[in-house]
């Protein structure tokens, strides 16, 4: 719609206006750092940060009502810049002017509801929201279209030069940085660091298809990742890990995009995501919080943590019940298909305390659960999806698999709807889906294949008599046999019925 044609009143609205004043908040002291710099951790204490828009009161003058109605409006604009999570500039990035916004088609990815069998089987409603219908493939790209459009702007406007993008990677992250870093390839390189033999062909492809220097390193995650801020504390490179507060920031559209896709009605809705490095759950929560904050919703939705046995410091922090009592311990982690989120020591764990703290004072104690399951059960619940539909990857059945155990351990209303994160396409983790379907599961996993659950190709073989066009075109005749003989063996196997 072009801009004249929006009604009157939020005609003015639908390009947003630059403003507020964002500054680093450090969540371990407290200080603010300006923005100018990129910081990942506090120079004085050494904690994570979170951008702050110290501004942020003014929006308030906008009644929650109006800024439905800007959202709502502006989601009809074709404005490229707008397209994506900068539909919700005012809450993320209200200081980068549209023209240095690096859209690449992230963002407000579908909301696809389960059908019956599936919500039979998850005991309760739910749907999908297909984070694997971003441009890389994964929910990352969110914080990526942030990072790097703020990076454009250093660019564009303060003259940064020979920017090296580096980042290390479960698979995903490098995939969408270099992706961001590709589109601005005349003043930005990438580079990526990724744990040797852990992320599957098509993660590795990605960051090479975009041109990225990629570089395994011997270990798992948590290696690469003190490898990478050694780097980004010795030298000169903007880090794209979730230190960096910018790639939170972007992620928090996905609450917004949620809350919009309900008609910001969220407070009956249970919003679950598999926790890896603990950045996609920090934005989540960050995210409802804002739009609670400026009236865009009325009471927040309910929580829902999940993480692999092999991979769950997250939940056994919060085992605890006892605040003062909790203790963070790293874990030591374990081979699991939920390989994007196979992180033993979570870099945004300060911010997950800090904002699940908030959020329990507001919507109360048992707002925010945690759940933790089997390789097993994930993989049997991805399979599972993706025969009804979906096109989960294994934090997808990860997903599914949380709300089954919250159900069983009544860790979860049942009468809410579910809110899956499907994290990434499914075509990533095609790996996994190979190992359960051949039965070829190092036992570290753990997995045993369900018979019912399995499948393979039949592949057909002709006898001598029957004419193979494999060995070339065949004539006429020879051709019309191959076809009947054929046609025969997958009508048998089929059980079709003739229509004569
Ligand atoms: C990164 C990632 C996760 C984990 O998210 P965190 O923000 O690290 O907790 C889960 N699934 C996929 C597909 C990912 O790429
Ligand atoms: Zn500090």
């Amino acid at each position: 719609m072009k801009l004249d044609q929006f009604p009157p009143e939020v005609q003015a609205s639908v390009i947003p206006k630059i403003g507020g004043k964002y500054l680093y908040r450090c969540l371990g002291c407290g200080s603010l750092f300006g923005i100018e710099e990129l910081l990942y951790t506090c120079p004085k204490c050494d904690s994570v940060l979170l951008i702050e828009d110290i501004q942020w009161e003014r929006l308030k003058e906008i009644p929650g009502e109006k800024w439905r109605k800007i959202f709502d409006y502006r989601k009809m604009s074709n404005l490229p810049a707008l397209s994506g999570i900068y539909l919700f500039h005012e809450l993320i990035g209200s200081i980068i002017p549209l023209e240095d916004i690096v859209y690449l088609g992230e963002g407000r990815t579908p909301v696809v509801s389960a059908n019956a069998t599936m919500k039979e089987w998850a005991g309760m409603q739910f749907c999908y929201k297909n984070d694997g219908q971003n441009p890389s493939a994964s929910f990352k790209d969110r914080g990526m279209a942030s990072a790097f459009s703020y990076l454009n702007y250093l660019i564009n406007k303060r003259g940064l030069r020979d920017v090296l993008a580096i980042c290390a990677s479960t698979g995903d992250t490098s995939a969408s940085a270099a992706l961001y870093a590709s589109y601005l390839c005349g003043n930005v390189k990438s580079a990526v660091l990724l744990p040797g033999g852990k992320v599957t062909p098509q993660q590795l492809g990605q960051p090479l298809g975009s041109g990225a220097r990629v570089i395994e390193i011997p270990g798992v995650f948590d290696d690469c990742m003190k490898v990478v801020e050694y780097l980004s504390e010795n030298f000169s490179v903007a880090l794209m890990n979730s230190k960096n507060a910018w790639r939170i920031l972007g992620q928090e559209s996905y609450s917004y995009e949620i809350a919009q896709a309900f008609d910001y009605e969220v407070g009956g809705l249970a919003v679950v995501a598999p926790i890896g490095n603990a950045g996609n759950i920090t934005a989540i929560m960050a995210g409802f919080l804002k739009m609670h904050d400026l009236r865009i919703i009325d009471s927040l939705p309910a929580l829902i943590g999940v993480q692999s046995e092999h991979a769950n410091p997250v939940y056994l922090y919060y085992l605890e019940p006892e605040k003062n009592r909790r203790q963070f311990r790293p874990v030591t982690v374990r081979p699991s298909v939920a390989q994007a989120a196979m992180i033993g020591n979570p870099v945004s764990m300060p911010r997950v305390i800090k904002l699940v703290e908030q959020y329990r004072k507001i919507a109360g104690e048992e707002s925010v659960r945690f759940v933790q399951i089997s390789e097993q059960e994930i993989m049997d619940s991805m399979l599972f999806a993706n025969r009804n539909g979906h096109i989960a990857c294994t934090q997808g059945g990860e997903c599914l698999a949380g709300i089954r155990k919250a159900v069983a351990e009544n860790k979860i209303d049942r009468n809410r709807t579910a809110v899956l994160d499907a994290t990434a396409h499914a075509l990533k983790f095609a790996v996994f889906q190979d190992k359960y379907f051949m039965d070829a599961f190092e036992p570290e996993f753990e997995i045993a294949p369900k018979k019912e659950m399995r499948n393979a190709p039949f592949s057909l073989t002709l006898p001598d008599s029957v004419p193979s066009p494999a060995g070339g075109k065949l004539g006429p005749e020879e051709f019309q046999k191959f076809v009947e003989y054929t046609a025969s063996i997958i009508a048998d196997i089929l059980e079709l019925k003739p229509l004569r």
